[in-house]
């Protein structure tokens, strides 16, 4: 593939949201949420007034109505803020953001030339969707594929080995510490929907976390609700295996590494309707699925009302563990295989 120094300004602006950008620059705290606005000082003429400012989250677009007098997208903003053409700020973002650098490329001039004229930008190599990733979805749309990738993880981070995952697990699911962008300082995981695209990156702390800090962070406007974690590589198995619902990524991923490739992650202890949907689409009469919540609170509630909503379309067995506090990623090869009825 030959190597272009062209940016493709759209996929970095489609890439990225203004509030991401506001966020990165640690302005988003004084900046007020209002609907679909968000408005404070300007930080491009350094402004006092809390309303000179304002912010269309779904447009992605920013205003100054002080000083400035004027507005753009995200890519304008950074070339404001850091004084810069508009070329210089598409690198910064790309860094800053971790996106794939190649994605972002293209072999149009036009595109380089010509960052605001984007209907006639054709020689794309890569059309993202012209809504930012972050834009609050429209209530039952799906989410949508990402247009990017996050780069340079690192899947040498010692919190995945002592998950207990191998190296190939580790490339199989792309995991990686992330130094910078969105996920900085987490370990980032591609949640993929049915037909294997990338539609958010979640964010697990390394170690236990702090206060009231979350172990896991979501992309905002990214509903998990909509998808089952690893419903990619689940359905490919055959229909005779049952299929295995978890709740957290790293006992989706562990059993998967054990040879067991049919589970999915409902990525907390409740199933929600679209996630029901997934599995009866993915499932038939004569298909089995094996329950297998953490042995707490929450998995026990889970286990109160799940299993009875699946059972009016598939068969179902639920795994109860015999101590207070495991959970499926605790399990050796062989306990799995003896409950999965010696299917992996
Ligand atoms: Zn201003």
């Amino acid at each position: 593939m030959p190597k272009s120094s062209f940016i493709d300004f759209k996929a970095v602006k489609a890439a990225i949201t203004m509030e991401q950008v506001l966020q990165y620059y640690g302005l988003l705290d004084q900046f007020k949420r209002s609907g679909d606005s968000l408005s404070g000082p300007c930080p491009i003429h350094k402004g006092s007034n809390p309303t000179q400012f304002r912010v269309s989250v779904s447009k992605n677009l920013w205003n100054c109505f002080s000083e400035c007098k004027g507005g753009g997208n995200s890519l304008d903003f950074i070339a404001k803020m850091e004084d810069a053409t508009i070329h210089a700020a598409a690198l910064k973002a790309i860094d800053w953001f971790g996106l794939d650098a190649e994605a972002m490329r293209t072999n149009s001039k036009e595109a380089d030339r010509q960052p605001d004229k984007s209907a006639s930008n054709t020689g794309s190599k890569q059309k993202p969707d012209s809504k930012p990733a972050a834009l609050a979805p429209e209530k039952d749309a799906p989410n949508k594929p990402l247009g990017f990738r996050l780069e340079k993880l690192n899947p040498a981070h010692p919190y995945l080995e002592e998950r207990g995952l191998t190296p190939e697990t580790i490339a199989e699911f792309g995991l990686g510490y992330c130094a910078k962008g969105m996920m900085a300082g987490r370990i980032a995981i591609p949640i993929h929907n049915p037909e294997g695209k990338v539609v958010a990156y979640a964010g697990r702390i390394p170690e236990e976390p702090a206060g009231d800090i979350a172990k896991y962070k979501l992309p905002q406007g990214f509903r998990k609700s909509l998808e089952l974690f690893n419903i990619d590589r689940a359905i490919k198995e055959s229909a005779d295996v049952p299929l295995v619902i978890v709740e957290g990524f790293f006992d989706c991923i562990k059993l998967y590494q054990f040879g067991y490739r049919k589970v999915v992650a409902l990525m907390g202890s409740t199933m929600s309707a679209a996630q029901e949907a997934l599995i009866r689409t993915y499932t038939d009469g004569s298909s089995q699925v094996i329950l297998m919540l953490d042995e707490d609170e929450a998995g026990r509630a889970g286990r109160e009302d799940i299993p009875v909503r699946l059972a009016k379309f598939v068969f179902v067995k639920v795994h109860v563990f015999p101590e207070e506090g495991m959970q499926p990623d605790q399990l050796s090869p062989e306990e799995l295989n003896n409950i999965v009825g010696g299917a992996a």
